[in-house]
This record gives structure tokens, C-alpha cells and sequence, in this order.
């Protein structure tokens, strides 16, 4: 692989592919395409010197015109979002099966020389994380199969195609399965934001309106551990560039509750809230964690950005983000 090959990034308008092809400016990359659904004034992030393209990746020309000339492949499209959004769009999140199978097909008719695919923690079986005392996840747990209805079931029918496109037609497919990526650029309102964002806009919300109140969906007690955008970036790329072609988990290994979550923030913030609990919002399993045996075997390397670091860079994002609008959002 060469700096002057033609780089795909399917997903380029969303929150990882925008830091993605900013990543592979920066690393002298000097052919990148960067495609979305999205017409580019929504797109998280562009660049003039990159080709963008709006086009649908569920059709399988679309993917074809995408990935034409392609050595490399990444795939990080797909109808996606935080625990509101996948719990009430099953149906939706499968049908980004369509985008993953396409953009194989494609490569394979184009002889691409690398695919990649964004899979997730949604993957794993969810009798494993229902203790709130939570075990992290190895590779192995996906199986048996119980992932996360919808989304999760699509991400791990994706990850045994690209696996077979290796096997059977000879592409080079990696995987990493990402655990809970936050940083600045990504969605913090609209319904399809994650946890840090979500409680970022909330924080901002309270501080900006003088209602010293937040609402968390949950008891507060479920337990994750998220991922600043920059430790994601450098892991799939080291992950793409690796001849490890299973399935890598790609998640900070730092856990902590949604509680602990917004006291951080709340330190960030320099304000106290009263809190109050949604019991009947969407919570997700009750704890999970990323082990991170495998990658720190392969790379000596883990995700290693302090939470409190990556949110106090998040929050200020998205409250110089918020201020610009001048109206406020609200704090549920
Ligand atoms: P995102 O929603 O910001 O980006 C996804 C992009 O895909 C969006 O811009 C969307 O418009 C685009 N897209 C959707 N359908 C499309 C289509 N038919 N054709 C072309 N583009 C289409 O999400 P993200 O956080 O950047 O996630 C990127 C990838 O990583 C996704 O596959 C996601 O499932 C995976 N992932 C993300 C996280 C996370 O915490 N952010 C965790 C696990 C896995």
C-alpha cells in the first residue's frame, strides 16, 4: 500500500469518518474519497481537498461508483445511534446489512486490497452482562450468539461475511468492535446521541438556562467504558494495516457508571445538579467493559485517553457548539 492509493471512507459525513479522513490527511494520504448518505452541508466534518460524494450505500451501484479504484475499503457507514435511537430502529439498523454486503461485493469485483469494518460491543451475548459487577468482554464472548436485538445482530451476521469474503475470495477483511466512541464533532442532540454527549448537552443546558436539574435514563448504576475519537483512529488503523484478521475489540478498558459519568462532567462543568431518573428511558445491558488482552498482544497498545481528559476536550466542544446557536436545549 502506497500513499498515493485511493482511499474509500464510506461513512465520511458521520463522527468517526470525518476524524478518519482527517487522520489520513494528516498521514500524507493524497487520494481520499470520502462518501455519505448525507447531503455534505449535515456532514460532521469535510475537506476541500478530499473527493465528496453523497450517495446511498444500500444500492449496490452506488458502491460499486464508491469503490472504484479502492486499495483500501473503510466501512463506517451505517444507520446508527445511542441507546434511543437502536432500541426503537431495529429494523432500520439491519437494514445497514445492505451497505456492508455491497461495499464487499464491490471490492471484490474491484480487487481492492484491504476492507474494513466498524463492528461493535453490541455484538456480545447479553447473558453476559447483565451483573452490574461486570466481567470485561474477550473476543470469544460473541458466542453463542445473543447480541443486542437490531443493531447488534446485524453487526455480527456483517462481521462472519467479511470474514468469508476473506476465506472464500481472497479479501483482506480486518474488524475492530468499537466500544462507546465520544469525542468533539460527534452528534450530541436530534435522538441518535450516545451517553457522554447526550449528558454533555445536558450539563451545557443546565449552566446556560440556571435549571440546576438533569434527567438520566436508568438507574445511573449501568456501567460502560467509552472511547475518545483519537485512541479509535489509531487503533482501526492499526488494526486495517495488521495481519490479524479476526475480530479486535477496540474500547477503553476505564469503567464506570452513568453516575460517575455526569459527576465528571459536572466537575468539567463547575456546577451541581439535581438528579433525577427516567426509569422507563432506554438503558441498555447493565454493565460492560472492553478487554483488552488481544489488542495489547498484538500491538502492545491499549486505548489509553483518561476519561476526564477526552470530556473536558467533548464538553467544551459542544458547549462552544451550543452557545453559537444561542438557543438552549433541554436538559431531558
Ligand atoms: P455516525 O452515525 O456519526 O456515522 C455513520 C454515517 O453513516 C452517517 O454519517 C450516516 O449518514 C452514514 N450512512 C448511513 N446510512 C448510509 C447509507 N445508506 N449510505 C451512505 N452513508 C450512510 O456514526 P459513527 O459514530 O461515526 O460510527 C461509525 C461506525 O462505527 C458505524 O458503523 C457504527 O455502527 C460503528 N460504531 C460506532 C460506535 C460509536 O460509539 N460511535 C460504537 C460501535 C460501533
Amino acid at each position: 500500500m502506497s500513499k498515493e492509493d485511493l482511499v474509500l471512507v464510506a461513512g465520511a459525513g458521520g463522527f468517526i469518518g470525518g476524524h478518519l479522513v482527517s487522520a489520513l490527511r494528516t498521514e500524507g494520504f493524497k487520494n481520499i474519497r470520502a462518501v455519505d448518505q448525507k447531503p455534505l452541508a449535515e456532514w460532521c466534518r469535510t475537506f476541500a481537498d478530499v473527493e465528496n460524494h453523497t450517495l446511498d450505500l444500500k444500492e449496490r451501484d452506488a458502491c460499486r461508483a464508491a469503490v472504484k479504484g479502492a486499495a483500501i475499503v473503510y466501512n463506517l457507514a451505517a444507520d446508527m445511534g445511542g441507546m434511543g435511537f437502536i432500541e426503537l430502529n431495529k429494523a432500520a439498523c439491519m437494514l445497514s446489512v445492505l451497505i456492508n454486503t455491497h461495499l464487499l461485493l464491490a471490492a471484490e469485483e474491484a480487487e481492492s486490497e484491504r476492507f474494513f469494518f466498524a463492528s461493535s460491543a453490541c455484538v456480545y451475548n447479553a447473558d453476559k452482562q447483565k451483573d452490574p459487577n461486570v466481567t470485561a468482554l474477550r473476543e470469544e464472548d460473541a458466542y453463542p450468539a445473543l447480541p443486542e436485538d437490531g443493531y447488534g445482530w446485524e453487526k455480527l451476521f456483517s462481521e462472519r461475511m467479511c470474514r468469508h469474503f476473506r476465506e472464500d475470495f481472497g479479501l483482506e477483511t480486518r474488524m475492530a468492535r468499537y466500544h462507546n466512541v465520544y469525542g468533539p464533532y460527534g452528534t450530541y442532540d436530534g435522538g441518535r446521541e450516545k451517553a457522554p454527549a447526550a449528558i454533555c448537552r445536558k450539563v451545557v443546558a443546565a449552566k446556560l438556562s440556571g435549571r440546576h436539574e438533569i434527567e438520566i435514563w436508568g438507574d445511573g448504576n449501568q456501567k460502560r467504558s467509552f472511547m475518545y475519537i483519537d485512541d479509535c483512529i489509531k487503533g482501526t488503523q492499526m488494526i486495517l494495516h495488521s495481519e490479524f484478521a479476526d475480530p479486535v475489540n477496540l474500547g477503553s478498558s476505564e469503567l464506570v457508571s452513568i453516575n460517575q459519568l455526569v459527576d465528571i462532567v459536572e466537575q468539567i462543568a463547575g456546577i451541581k445538579l439535581k438528579r433525577t431518573y427516567n426509569l422507563s428511558a432506554p438503558r441498555g445491558v447493565n454493565g460492560r467493559n472492553s478487554d483488552n488482552s488481544l489488542v495489547q498482544r498484538l500491538f502492545q497498545w491499549e486505548p489509553s485517553t483518561r476519561l476526564r481528559d477526552g470530556m473536558e476536550k467533548t464538553y467544551s466542544w459542544i458547549y462552544d457548539q451550543i452557545s453559537a446557536k444561542r438557543t438552549i436545549p433541554t436538559a431531558v
